[in-house]
């Protein structure tokens, strides 16, 4: 599985990162997410989905890989 930004609707809470810095981090310049590790590992699973919930402006989701 996979993860991905709409960059157009992400607004650099930082949550995604807080709840799950193995996948997400937080551009330096322009403060909004980066996903490091797209196709991330089954155990970091309920994680990630859990930092989509969290997303206040619902700028991720996750897709097939
Ligand atoms: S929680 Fe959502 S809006 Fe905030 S940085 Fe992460 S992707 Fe962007």
């Amino acid at each position: 599985m996979k993860v991905v930004v709409n960059l157009e609707l992400c607004q650099g809470h930082a949550r995604c990162e807080d709840i799950c810095p193995e996948v997400f981090s937080t551009d330096a310049v322009e403060g909004k997410c980066v996903i490091e590790q797209p196709e991330f590992p089954a155990d970091l699973e309920e994680k990630v989905r859990l930092a989509v919930r969290n997303c206040p402006e619902g700028a991720l989701r996750i897709a097939k890989s």
